[in-house]
């Protein structure tokens, strides 16, 4: 029955991966996946996730029941607090629908297939570069993808009325450059204008600046009155990747029009996986409320003692960009040092867990093959795979590739 399936191509970044499994040189630096790691190479299991799972794990009331289509009440009420802020007004009058989603990339996922069932717009603009997976999740969802250039406000050509543009919150995977507030709210006139539908990715709230700073961007487009929708994920954020934790917000206009949305949603779920996964979902809840973090500011008391799991978290999170920071500026020094051709200050103006090198995909494949560095083909780095002591590696590797 199934000899004329064809095969499928590979998926870039899991071929370069499989690429670096097989590499058997001791050299070798994988800075494909993103995916944090320790100075040590080695994955990071968070304090505040370890503390969150013991107290679960203690809780004789806990079971493993199935949850409701939409997720465990109490999270999704937590992840739209952290993304719209304590005070959002949307919360507020209760005009946001919010659903746990297997992560970031079931958030888009469902988002993608209730923007192409009930929206009437059928087009959504990516920025160009972006993240591999998106076009993959509106293609499934059968929506027309357009680009943007990222991030000029003035040559962007988003003149196709109510189209859906894609925008990252945060930490641009993957170019590392994110529009400052300025140019957000430059975004958000032009969009509003043109009643353009916002769909914000944040994938790595807290991972430039904080939890707040990082939300500026939805918390613009929510101040405004307008519709947006947002597809969270704790994947990066708390360390929770094989967890598949996340959430889809649709902010709407009015309580009714967000409880329509929410009916719409679990008859989008309910025959794709029914109900969301229990357990990482309930470590992060057990994170996010434990909490003594009020508008905006910690009570002092709080940061001092430092037991409560959410500014435990927050603290080890500000302690992981602090380090991807540092390996920042380290590269970019050994750069330096080696008289490499070209201007490297975008690895140290880049933001979040990625850099795009501007190595091409000749000088990366060089980079693979004489030196076992790994990376996605169009020289995108994660920085939180290099390390301290793999600095002097990388820098000589990449003054050779640009030098050849
Ligand atoms: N959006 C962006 C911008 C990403 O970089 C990623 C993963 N790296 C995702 C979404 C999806 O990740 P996950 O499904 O693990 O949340």
């Amino acid at each position: 029955a199934f000899e004329q399936v064809a095969r499928a191509a590979d998926i870039p970044i899991y071929a370069v991966m499989a690429a670096f499994r097989e590499d058997p040189s001791p050299m070798k630096l994988n800075l494909g996946f993103g995916v944090y790691r320790t100075e040590e190479g080695k994955p990071l299991l968070l304090n505040a996730v370890r503390q969150a799972e013991q107290l679960l794990v203690n809780d004789l009331s806990a079971d493993k029941e199935y949850l409701p289509i939409t997720g465990l009440p109490e999270f999704n009420k937590l992840s739209a607090k952290l993304i719209f802020g304590a005070d959002s007004p949307a919360i507020k009058e209760n005009r946001v629908s919010t659903v746990q989603c297997l992560s970031g990339s079931g958030s888009l996922r469902i988002g993608a297939d209730f923007l192409a069932k009930h929206y009437y717009q059928h087009t959504v603009y990516l920025s160009q570069p972006t993240y591999g997976n998106h076009p993959n999740f509106f293609a499934a969802a059968g929506l027309a993808m357009k680009t943007y250039h990222y991030y000029d406000p003035k040559t962007n050509g988003l003149d196709f009325q109510g189209a859906i543009v894609l925008l990252q919150a945060s930490g641009h995977n993957p170019t590392g450059i994110d529009p400052t507030a300025q140019q957000w709210e430059q975004i958000r006139q032009l969009m509003r204008l043109k009643r353009l539908l916002p769909f914000f990715d944040c994938a790595y709230q807290g991972f430039v600046m904080n939890m707040d700073a990082d939300a500026l961007p939805v918390r613009m487009f929510v101040a405004d009155g307008g519709e947006c929708l947002v597809a969270q994920s704790y994947s990066k954020t708390m360390g929770l990747y094989g967890e598949r934790v996340g959430a889809l917000s649709v902010v709407c206009k009015t309580t009714d029009v967000a409880s329509r949305v929410e009916s719409q949603l679990k008859l989008l779920i309910r025959p794709m996986y029914s109900n969301p996964p229990i357990h990482g979902a309930s470590i992060v809840t057990a994170i996010l409320k434990d909490s003594r973090y009020i508008h905006g500011v910690y009570i002092l008391s709080a940061l001092q003692d430092g037991r409560e799991m959410y500014s435990r978290w927050v603290t080890e999170l500000k302690q992981l960009t602090d380090r991807i920071a540092t390996l920042r500026q380290q590269l970019h020094l050994a750069l330096l040092d080696r008289g490499t051709p070209g201007d490297w200050s975008h690895i140290t103006r880049q933001v979040g867990m990625f850099s795009l090198t501007g190595l091409n995909a000749e000088q990366v494949a060089f980079l693979i093959k004489e030196y076992h560095i790994y990376m996605s083909p169009d020289g995108r780095i994660n920085m939180a795979g290099l390390s301290s002591k793999a600095v002097p590696y990388l820098a000589d590797a990449i003054h050779a590739a640009v030098t050849l």
